[in-house]
């Protein structure tokens, strides 16, 4: 009886919000960069954003699949769970990974912090992503994997 109150509050909580949502799974692979960041860039079309937005959730999108693809499974293979919801004029997106996940997220997040010893990487991947969305959050653990979620509003 108290779980059927606490739902019901729960219902009239969201009463009225415009709610929609989808998730989906990728192969790790490089050519689903783009796959993904075109995805979400048609789902985010019904907010009526500007080419500004579309193009700034692409780009950190892009990073954050990247990084799954590169550091996360090291480019072996797996499996990409791509996730996105709009509430409102909110948008969050959420890339994760089962790859190595990562020891230390604050230093991961520092501009020009980097792993890579190719010389190929700049270490700017989490930077773009807290410059073009208004929120980014990183949730990691070594040998478990990576959770990046990211919230932008759209429009005024
Ligand atoms: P760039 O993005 O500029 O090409 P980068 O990928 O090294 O370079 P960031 O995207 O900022 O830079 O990531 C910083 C570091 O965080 C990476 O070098 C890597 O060590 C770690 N990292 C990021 N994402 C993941 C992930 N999904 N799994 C494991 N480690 C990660
Ligand atoms: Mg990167």
């Amino acid at each position: 009886m108290e779980q059927r109150a606490e739902m019901l509050t729960k219902d009239q909580r969201e009463e009225g919000r415009d709610r929609d949502s989808f998730s989906m799974e990728i192969e790790s692979k490089s050519q689903n960069e783009e796959f993904a960041r075109v995805v979400v860039a048609v789902f985010m079309s019904r907010m009526n954003p500007t080419l500004e937005e579309v193009e700034d959730v692409k780009t950190a999108v892009s990073e954050a699949v990247t990084n799954a693809v590169i550091h996360g499974y090291q480019e072996n293979g797996g499996i990409i769970f791509l996730k996105a919801q709009i509430e409102d004029r909110e948008l969050t997106v959420s890339v994760a990974d089962h790859g190595i996940g990562i020891a230390d997220v604050t230093k991961a997040m520092e501009p020009m912090y980097t792993t890579d010893t190719t010389g190929e990487r700049s270490g700017m991947g989490f930077s773009f992503m807290e410059a073009f969305m208004d929120q980014v959050s990183v949730q990691s653990k070594e040998g478990e994997g990576t959770v990046v979620t990211m919230k932008k509003q759209i429009g005024r």
